[in-house]
């Protein structure tokens, strides 16, 4: 049985003081214990999430790793092993605004992913298509490669200790949601896609939505049977409606 995931991407959002007022909130929810949920802050503020978060069973992921697990000579990166140091179990992996806006490949990301799991931390890898691409009826394929890149490079068994949120481009930020079928069919492919390699792997992978997910339609997302849980940007910034969020993947 999967347990249901609830992720809340904070972005490049936060300043010490907003991020001490998200921890407040965050700490006075009452939080389902049959949801895994984690908060992904920016870098800067992962210290004083972990300090902050104590004891509320609220993990703390990256959003982002450099491509080699240890320290080095890698400017304005973060290892892996400093975010394990600095308390992280998660990482982002393969946002869209990294694919699109800052111009990552599969290479990369492949590589990241890597790092991130041989730093014993679990990599949550975002996959999905552009608008374009789904008006083009590419969908599946885009979606298909992207997830193909990562199991041609380590095998389906990397999956085991990964988490997948299947992102549609053109439903972040915007407000537009996947309706709970059209995000159900790419999620029963991606979770065929898996099968095909291995049945076992393909049952315990937990498949995310993103875009555009709020307390209103929350619910109804996470009813579908290959939807298990979501990561959630925008609506994760306001506490309450976090909480109501994590609270509908509990039910
Ligand atoms: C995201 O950034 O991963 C995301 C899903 O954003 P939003 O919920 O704001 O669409």
């Amino acid at each position: 049985m999967r347990r249901t995931m609830v992720a809340g991407n904070w972005k490049m959002h936060g300043t010490r003081a907003s991020v001490a007022e998200l921890i407040d909130g965050l700490a006075k929810q009452t939080l389902p214990g049959s949801v895994d949920i984690a908060v992904f802050p920016s870098s800067l503020h992962v210290g004083q999430v972990v300090n902050g978060l104590q004891g509320a069973s609220i993990a703390v992921g990256a959003q982002d790793a450099a491509v080699q697990a240890d320290q080095g000579a890698l400017t304005g990166e973060i290892a892996s092993s400093q975010l394990v140091d600095a308390g992280c179990k998660l990482v982002l992996v393969g946002h869209s605004e990294r694919r699109l806006l800052l111009g990552e490949s599969d290479e990369v990301l492949n590589r990241k992913f890597a790092a991130v799991q041989s730093a014993g931390m679990t990599p949550v890898l975002c996959i999905g298509e552009t608008l374009e691409q789904r008006e083009a009826k590419q969908t599946l394929e885009v979606v298909g490669q992207q997830l193909g890149s990562v199991i041609k490079a380590f095998g389906i068994q990397a999956l085991v200790n990964a988490v997948v949120a299947y992102e549609p481009v053109w439903a972040i930020g915007t407000g537009l949601t996947a309706t709970p079928e059209q995000a159900q069919e790419v999620h029963a492919a991606i979770r065929a896609q898996l099968a095909k390699e291995d049945s076992e792997v393909a049952q315990g992978v937990r498949l995310l939505y993103g875009g555009s997910v709020k307390a209103a339609n929350a619910a109804e997302l996470f009813s579908m049977p290959d939807i298990d849980g979501g990561l959630v940007g925008g609506a994760s910034l306001n506490a309450d409606e976090f909480g109501a969020i994590c609270r509908a993947a509990g039910n």
